[in-house]
C-alpha cells in the first residue's frame, strides 16, 4: 500500500506541517521515536524534525529504513539520528536509551510508537503470538517510559506519547491480544499522567483509526472495504494526520492536556 509520506518528497511533507505548526516551535528538543523507521513513526519523527526538534529514530531491524528517515529530517535542515533497539528487550533499550541520554542531555519528548500485530482467532492464538503483542506493544511502552522519566524529572518537563489504537478501545475480532495490548497502554498512560503531573511530566495517548501503513496492507481490500463502512469520513487515515497530533502533544499547545486518549479515527469511534 502505498502511504503519503511514500509519496510526497520529504519537503512537500515539511510543508505540509509548516502549514499547521512553525518550524521552531520544537527548537532546542530532544526527541526520542520508537519505530521510526516506517509508516506512523516515520511521519511523527518527520513532523517532530520539521518543527525543529532533534529526533532519535528508533527500529528494530530495518536500518536502511531508518537511514531514510533519517535523510529525509535531515534533507529540511533537521537533526536525527537512527539507533537500533528492541524495545521488548529490557535490557537492551534501558542501556540504549541511557547511553543517548548522556549523549544529548535527557529526552524532552518520547513517542512510543514501535507496535506489531500478530493476529490470530482466540480459539488458535499460540503463547508466542500473545507474547509478540504484549511484549513489543505494551512491555516496550513501560520499558521506554521507565527509562526516559528520571531524566525528564531531572528536567521538570517532559511529553510522553504512547501511541496505542482504536482497537484498544473497541477490541476485535481475532486481536484479542493486540486489543489487550493496546487497551493496557491506556491504563498505563492514565497512571503514569497521575503519578508524574506534579512534576510537570506529561502523559497521552493517541488512539489511530485505520492508517495507511505496512501493517494495514496486511489486511487485504475486503476488510478494508469493511473497515470503511465504519468511518463516518469514508476513508482511511494517512500518517501525517497522526503526526500532527504527536506534535500538538509534544508542543506547549497542549500544555493543560495530560491522561487523556485520542482517537484520530475518521470518527470511527466517539464516545
Ligand atoms: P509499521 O508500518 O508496521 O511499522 C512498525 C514500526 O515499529 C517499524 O518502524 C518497526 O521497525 C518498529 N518496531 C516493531 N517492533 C519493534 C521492536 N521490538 N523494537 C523497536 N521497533 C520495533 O506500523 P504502523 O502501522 O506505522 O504502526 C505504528 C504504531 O501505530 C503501532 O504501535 C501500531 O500498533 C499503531 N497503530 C497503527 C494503526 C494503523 O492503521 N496502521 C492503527 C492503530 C494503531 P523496523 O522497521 O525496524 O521493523
Amino acid at each position: 500500500m502505498t502511504t503519503p509520506q511514500d509519496v510526497l518528497t520529504p519537503a512537500q511533507v515539511a510543508e505540509q506541517i509548516r502549514k499547521t505548526y512553525n518550524s521552531s516551535l520544537l527548537a532546542g528538543k530532544v526527541a526520542l521515536v520508537t519505530g521510526g523507521s516506517r509508516g506512523i513513526g516515520r511521519s511523527i519523527a518527520m513532523a517532530l524534525g520539521a518543527c525543529g526538534a532533534r529526533v532519535i529514530v528508533n527500529y528494530a531491524g530495518n536500518a536502511a529504513a531508518a537511514q531514510e528517515t533519517v535523510a529525509a529530517i535531515e534533507s529540511v535542515g533537521g537533526q536525527a539520528r537512527a539507533v537500533q533497539f528492541d524495545v521488548s528487550n529490557s535490557a537492551q533499550t534501558s542501556e540504549a536509551i541511557k547511553t543517548l541520554e548522556k549523549e544529548f542531555g535527557g529526552f524532552d519528548i518520547l513517542v512510543n510508537n514501535a507496535g506489531v500485530s500478530r493476529d490470530n482467532l482466540f480459539i488458535k492464538m499460540k503463547d508466542e503470538e500473545w507474547d509478540a503483542n504484549i511484549n513489543t506493544n505494551l512491555k516496550g511502552t513501560f520499558v521506554c517510559a521507565r527509562a526516559v522519566t528520571m531524566g525528564m524529572m531531572r528536567k521538570r518537563a517532559g511529553k510522553i506519547i504512547n501511541i496505542s489504537s482504536v482497537i484498544g478501545l473497541t477490541g476485535n475480532m481475532g486481536q484479542a491480544a493486540y486489543a489487550a495490548s493496546k487497551a493496557g497502554i491506556l491504563g498505563l498512560t492514565k497512571s503514569l499522567a497521575k503519578e508524574l503531573a506534579s512534576r510537570n511530566i506529561q502523559v497521552n495517548a493517541i488512539c489511530p483509526g485505520y492508517i495507511t501503513t505496512d501493517m494495514t496492507s496486511a489486511h487485504g481490500d475486503k476488510l478494508i472495504e469493511n473497515v470503511l463502512k465504519q468511518i463516518p469520513m469514508e476513508r482511511l487515515g494517512d500518517p501525517l494526520e497522526i503526526a500532527r497530533m504527536a506534535v500538538f502533544l509534544a508542543s506547549d499547545a497542549s500544555s493543560y492536556v495530560t491522561g487523556q486518549t485520542l482517537a484520530v479515527d475518521g470518527g470511527m469511534t466517539m464516545v
